[in-house]
């Protein structure tokens, strides 16, 4: 999403405790949205049933309202890359699903991303996702204290384009996160080793890989939201949001309940 030029706000180890309790609500709503997917299931539906799941625990869907979005989740389907809209599409076997949630919680946002199989896909699909999937870690690694920004950039690009063939959106970006859902700085999934700001203790990132099947152009859907791969092919999107930490970055938002509802849900296919 576009985003003003903006200082860069370091976070104190209460404020990272409060990111990560709205972190884990993301996680949980995801996870609660993952129980009922199954095809012929309107998009609409998990909509609305993640926004009440978000509302009963004392917090505020992130998205809804955002710069106008009038959703709780991004629900991005096949060739959509980011902010797809709910609506009476009926999800059906073979459909990957980026879903995107943010929470607002004691002033913090939570914002994290995980791209769902339904039913069965294309080898070449999942080879897509569990690629993506990996590019997030990989990314994830580089964000300790005295690496650079383009540590974690160079790290996903790496992985997904030059190892893999895939292509990385450039349009779209990774971002700071805390009191304002984007905050400086951006964090591209393609850059140089080596380059940008120095990764310091307590700044908190939301890494978010968004990688196409097919080549990296994306353009914006009619509905002046939706952004789509030009050529039509899939695209993948994972994303945590971790706070830069000595040593090893501290992953706030979190993939367990997720992983543990697809393992239940036999509609949905594990990314492995
Ligand atoms: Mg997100
Ligand atoms: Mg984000």
């Amino acid at each position: 999403m576009v985003k003003k030029k903006q200082n860069i706000f370091y976070k104190t180890n209460d404020e990272i405790e409060l990111l990560r309790h709205s972190n884990i609500l993301v996680g949980k709503t995801h996870a609660e949205v993952a129980k009922i997917m199954k095809p012929g299931v309107k998009t609409i539906v998990l909509d609305k049933l993640a926004e009440e799941f978000i509302r009963d625990n004392n917090a505020e869907p992130g998205f809804k309202g955002y710069d106008g979005f009038p959703y709780t989740l991004c629900m991005s389907i096949n060739n959509e890359v980011v902010h797809g809209m709910p609506s009476d599409y009926e999800l059906k076997s073979g459909d990957v699903v980026s879903i995107d949630c943010g929470v607002y919680a004691n002033g913090y946002y939570g914002d994290s991303a995980y791209t769902y199989v339904v039913g069965d896909v294309a080898p070449e699909v999942m080879h897509l996702l569990v690629v993506t999937k990996e590019s997030l870690y990989k990314g994830i690694e580089q964000a300790i204290v005295g690496k650079r920004l383009g540590d974690i950039s160079f790290a996903i690009q790496q992985h997904t384009e030059r190892t893999h063939g895939y292509g990385v959106v450039r349009e779209l970006v990774g971002h700071g996160v805390g009191r304002s859902l984007h905050e400086s700085p951006e964090v591209p999934n393609y850059g140089k080793r080596g380059k940008g700001i120095k990764l310091m203790e307590g700044l908190v990132l939301a890494i978010e890989p968004m990688i196409n099947l097919g080549k990296k152009e994306v353009k914006k859907d009619d509905d002046g939201w939706t952004i789509v791969t030009a050529d039509g092919t899939p695209s993948a999107h994972f994303e945590h949001s971790v706070a830069v930490r000595k040593g090893k970055a501290d992953i706030l938002s979190t993939f367990e309940y997720i992983e543990a509802a697809i393992k239940n849900n036999s509609e949905l296919k594990e990314i492995a």
